[in-house]
Formats: C-alpha cells, sequence, structure tokens
C-alpha cells in the first residue's frame, strides 16, 4: 500500500547547481512511498499524515562525505598533552598518534566498537545527517580492516540514516612493512582490492596521498586498479604537502578530493574542468591551528563544486557536528552561507556518487532536516547551536 504524508507550512530552502539558495515560504512537501511527490505553495489535498510545521525551515537533510567514524579510544589525552606544551614527535614516541587509535581499535571487541560508533552516528544525525561516509583505516593489517568493513556492514543494516562505506587501503604503513611502502601497495592491489570488491564489503576506496603518507607513485596505482574496474574513489590530497595527486585524481574520474590546504591555483583550474568534488575539511585545519587554508576563493571562481564534511576522527577532528563544519568553513575559509548549504547537501550527494538526494524536487528521495530557524543563513551563522527539529530519511522520521 502506498504511504502518503505532507509537511505542511514549511518554509523550503535548497540550492541549484549554481549554488543560489531557493527559499519557498508557506510551501508544503508531500513526500509518496519514500520520494518527494510534490511541492507546492497551499496545503496538498490528497494526504493521509499532515504534519505543520509552523513556518519551520526544511531542507535537504545533511550529507556527510568524509568520515572515520568506526575507532576504539579516543584522543582527548593528547589533546590536553599538547596543551602542556608536548611537541606531536614527542606525543607520538609515547605511542600517540594513530599507533595509539589502531590499538585501541583492534583491542575492542565486535559489539564494543559497533555499539560506540552507533553512538556516535546517533549524534551526527542528531545534527541533521542523514547520509554518511564511514571509512575503514583504524585496522592497517589485513583481517583488521576486513573487520572493520564487516562492522561498517552491521551499520548500515541497523542505521536509521544512510551509510556509505569507504575502504581507506593506503592510511597508514603498518609496522610489519617497515619502510616497503611498494611491497605493501601490491599487496593491497593484488590481493586486498580484489577480495574485499569480490564480497561486496565497499562503495569506494580512499587513500592518504603526502609526504607523511604514500606517494603518488603509489597512489596512482591504486587509483588505476579502481578506474579499471568502475570502482568508484576518492582521494585525501594536498594536506600537509603538495604532491600533485589532486589533479591527476581528477583527471582520472574520482568522486571527489579532500583536504586541498595546498592545492594551487592550476590545480584548481583543473579540477573545475571535470566532475569531481573538492571537500574541504575545516574540522582538521581548526583543530591543528592549521595556517595555509585551501585556495577557496580561486575555487569558487573557477566553478569547482565545493564540499563541506567534518573528517570526524579521533586525532586531528572530533566534530560531530554539520553545521559547525559549516559555520568553521564560513568563518575560517570565507565560504559564503548559500556555497555552505550546496556544500553539505548537493554536491556532498555528488560526492558519494548518489544523485536521488542532495536538493528538495519532485521525485528525489525524502531525506529532509527540519530546523527551528527561518532562514538557511542561520544554520552557517550560530555557532554550537543545535536547531534541529527532526530528520526523515527516505521519508521516515529517523530522529
Ligand atoms: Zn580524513
Amino acid at each position: 500500500m502506498e504511504s502518503i504524508s505532507s509537511l505542511v507550512n514549511c518554509t523550503i530552502a535548497d540550492c541549484d547547481a549554481n549554488g543560489n539558495y531557493r527559499v519557498r515560504h508557506n510551501a508544503s512537501v508531500t513526500i509518496r512511498d519514500g520520494l518527494i511527490s510534490a511541492i507546492e505553495g497551499k496545503k496538498p489535498s490528497r494526504t493521509v499524515n499532515t504534519i505543520d510545521l509552523g513556518g519551520r525551515l526544511v531542507t535537504p537533510g545533511l550529507i556527510d562525505a568524509h568520515t572515520h567514524l568506526i575507532y576504539g579510544g579516543d584522543r582527548s589525552n593528547e589533546f590536553a598533552q599538547r596543551l602542556r606544551g608536548a611537541s606531536y614527535e614527542e606525543i607520538s614516541k609515547a605511542g600517540g598518534g594513530i599507533t595509539s587509535t589502531v590499538s585501541s581499535t583492534c583491542n575492542l571487541d565486535d559489539d564494543s566498537l559497533l555499539e560506540t560508533t552507533k553512538g556516535r552516528l546517533l549524534k551526527m544525525a542528531g545534527g541533521g545527517t542523514t547520509t554518511i561516509e564511514v571509512k575503514s583505516g583504524y585496522g592497517l593489517t589485513y583481517p583488521d580492516e576486513l573487520r572493520l568493513l564487516q562492522l561498517i556492514k552491521k551499520l548500515k543494516e541497523w542505521s536509521p540514516i544512510t551509510v556509505t562505506s569507504t575502504f581507506l587501503a593506503a592510511h597508514a604503513l603498518p609496522a610489519q612493512y617497515e619502510g616497503t611502502t611498494s611491497h605493501y601497495v601490491e599487496e593491497v592491489i593484488n590481493e586486498r582490492l580484489p577480495e574485499l570488491h569480490r564480497l561486496g564489503l565497499f562503495d569506494k576506496v580512499d587513500l592518504f596521498c603526502d609526504e607523511i603518507a604514500f606517494t603518488l607513485e603509489d597512489s596512482l596505482k591504486i587509483i588505476d586498479w579502481c578506474k579499471g574496474r568502475g570502482v568508484n574513489f576518492s582521494v585525501h590530497g594536498e594536506q600537509l604537502t603538495h604532491t600533485g595527486i589532486a589533479r591527476e585524481a581528477s583527471l582520472r574520474g574520482a568522486l571527489s578530493v579532500d583536504h586541498l590546504e595546498r592545492a594551487t591555483v592550476d590545480d584548481i583550474e583543473t579540477i573545475s574542468s571535470t566532475q569531481t568534488v573538492s571537500i574541504l575539511l575545516p574540522g582538521a585545519y581548526y583543530f591543528l591551528r592549521e595556517t595555509v587554508a585551501p585556495p577557496v576563493k580561486a575555487m569558487i571562481e573557477a566553478g569547482c563544486k565545493i564540499a563541506i564534511a567534518t573528517d570526524h576522527n579521533p586525532g586531528t577532528s572530533p566534530l560531530y557536528s554539520l553545521p559547525l563544519a559549516m559555520n568553521l568553513a564560513a568563518t575560517l575559509f570565507r565560504i559564503p552561507p548559500n556555497i555552505a548549504l550546496a556544500a553539505v547537501t548537493r554536491w556532498a550527494a555528488q560526492a558519494l556518487g548518489y544523485f536521488d538526494r542532495g536538493s528538495i524536487e519532485v521525485g528525489k528521495r525524502a531525506d529532509l532536516a527540519v530546523w527551528n530557524l527561518d532562514h538557511p543563513d542561520q544554520l552557517c551563522y550560530r555557532i554550537g547551536s543545535n536547531d534541529l527539529e527532526y530528520i526523515f530519511s527516505g521519508g521516515k522520521r529517523a530522529l
């Protein structure tokens, strides 16, 4: 039996493909079988359930296209040590950094790891997120990465919002490969990727290309494997050093290139000529007190498709809220509020390969966020104020 319901008396706001707001007052949205079936200026006639929103703001459900949500422990102790004057090097020598998250993750049993991840996911949903990407990456060894991807699959089955799964194929070199990245990358290409692909355990592949991580040459080997099989991929690129990965990945059809603090204006020109989305991660920039910001002005002028994500992770961005990420991007990177809304809806959807969501249009999936606000600028303007009233995922109340 078809289910029909309507949200009436709302202020609808989304963004068009040029990043301009489309705001409609006194509007109604009719949902039929999980999809938006009508948008009208009056009360719809044929409805089963009607919810009067009293003029509240309705946006597309927010989409977080870059998170490292599954991990054990946290790194609040390192945060405290840093504030007391310890350097990264000292913390790292004392067993901190990514190594500590890898061991906390491996030391948690499946149920505890899944429970802690579910708790974080619900917090993100509580900030308006209706689609979230979750990367593996804190396993490093093959059995541990396999376990993380299997747990993400369980998370998907349980979750009231959409979860997409990313295999972070090259994050950091596991200890047993000390100094031999090419041997590791060969194992990724010849064993891990084919096996995990056969098992259907990821929607996308990601890697970290940087001076402290994997080289451009190694990264392109992984990308070429993906490209040859029609597998979606994205990269962490141009964050701490410039490697050229963002340009090369966009030319090879990456869904997104993420970070981009050190991208050049030439890189931006190239990326803007492709379908690749540029994902900005202001949480890490803020938390690490970085001073080199991505070339946002050039990105906007070149017409780049810009997304903003939390990059939620325990080391460099323990950020849960997409509206706060929008505020950070606005304040630190000078992103106007309309571009920020497009960045967590329309372009974040495209960054994950979705074309059925990210805007409020007839035929789109009814993923919606209802806010106790009356103008979309307020989403980006308020700092740490959670104004979410509720979210709908596929037409169903998810919170
Ligand atoms: Zn990341």
